[in-house]
């Protein structure tokens, strides 16, 4: 079985003109897909009925994720979609959007996307770190997320303007596929957004960062940096392994200077554990004239003992950092009342998801 949405535009021409079909034929496909949204084979009207039946024959399908859940926030902003993947796994996707900032205009609208099922990094304040690693997603689950959104915004006569893969998983654990899916999200001929509205957040994998800034990509980074020090980062981060925060700093300013994307430094403030003057000082010491930027995230709630910090001790963080010359913001919070801000995803029909897979 291969789904459609798994085929890059120059591999669907590869595909029909294997098929004895015309060129063409791969455009009529990548158009129904991206601006249609069908959900069969047999909906992708623009081709002939034996050409839909070939593909179905040839064991082809159509999106491998089906929406088992959607829950919104009181003020309608902010939408989180319990999806289930072809094996049955379940994975959560999440859409936040921001009012539009000309009368008239469309909202902001930013699809979350999980990489993996679980994550096997461990962070200590993190819902789905808690789950443990299941599996790593195909480029085309990943899509999928987005092209579920993309039908959603589309029935509102709105688009989806930004991607960020900061949702379940590390992407940069699973490269290839991350990769893939930012090209099929990317091409003109595929979803077709541009590739500035695309950021990945990673946790730091150095290597994958070096090979992320050689592939000609002009996608934002962000790294979770959540301390200014290794002894506290390999607390909250156990699996940081080797590499210390300087050496994440350095990978940052690498990328920067091969791709000109300026890095993001995400910092997951935590009450009494990184949330301090001293260590907002540390902090400043390390980044100062750098030109990073720093994205505090005042903790959400997850289900274990950490909590986030008063709002006077967040302006307080701030108030240091952007003092001593780093360029800083914090986060506005989205989502939190139903579990799908940042550190919060955790697919909670778990239990009925585990019975299934027994
Ligand atoms: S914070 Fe990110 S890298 Fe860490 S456990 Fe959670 S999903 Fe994984």
């Amino acid at each position: 079985m291969t789904d459609l949405y798994r085929l890059l535009p120059e591999e669907m021409e590869q595909m029909v003109i294997e098929l004895g079909q015309p060129r063409y034929r791969a455009d009529q496909i990548l158009f129904s897909l991206y601006y249609k949204f069908p959900k069969t084979i047999s909906e992708i009207k623009q081709l002939p009925g034996a050409f839909r039946d070939t593909l179905v024959d040839k064991g082809f399908t159509i999106g491998s994720t089906q929406e088992t859940h959607r829950i919104t926030s009181e003020d309608g902003e902010t939408t989180k979609l319990l999806l289930s993947l072809e094996d049955k796994v379940p994975v959560e996707s999440v859409l936040m959007q921001y009012p539009p900032k000309k009368l008239f205009g469309h909202p902001r609208s930013t699809i979350c996307v999980s990489t993996q099922v679980g994550c096997a990094m461990g962070c200590v304040f993190c819902a789905t770190g808690q789950m443990g690693f299941d599996r790593n997603m195909k480029a085309e689950e990943i899509v999928g997320q987005v092209i579920h959104f993309a039908k959603i915004l589309s029935d509102k006569g709105q688009h989806v303007t930004n991607i960020v893969f900061m949702g379940m998983g590390e992407p940069l654990a699973n490269y290839s596929e991350t990769i893939r899916a930012v090209q099929l999200l990317t091409h003109p001929r595929g979803f077709g957004i541009g590739q500035r509205s695309i950021t990945i957040s990673t946790i730091g994998i150095i290597s994958s960062i070096d090979k992320l800034a050689e592939e000609n990509l002009q996608i934002g980074l962000a790294i979770s940096l959540h301390s200014p020090n290794d002894k506290l980062r390999q607390w909250l981060v156990p699996t940081a392994g080797e590499n210390s925060v300087r050496d994440l700093i350095d990978a940052g300013q690498r990328y920067f200077l091969k791709t000109g994307r300026r890095v993001t430094f995400e910092y997951a403030l935590i009450q009494g554990i990184n949330d301090s003057v001293e260590i907002a000082k540390e902090l400043a010491l390390l980044l100062k004239n750098n030109g990073s930027h720093v994205n505090l995230i005042p903790l959400n709630p997850t289900a274990g003992d950490f909590e986030r910090p008063a709002r006077k001790n967040v302006i307080e963080f701030e108030r240091i950092l952007y003092n001593s010359g780093v360029n800083c913001t914090v986060r506005v919070e989205k989502g939190t009342e139903i579990s799908a801000a940042c550190g919060q995803l955790r697919t909670d029909v778990l239990g009925k998801y585990n019975n299934k897979r027994e």
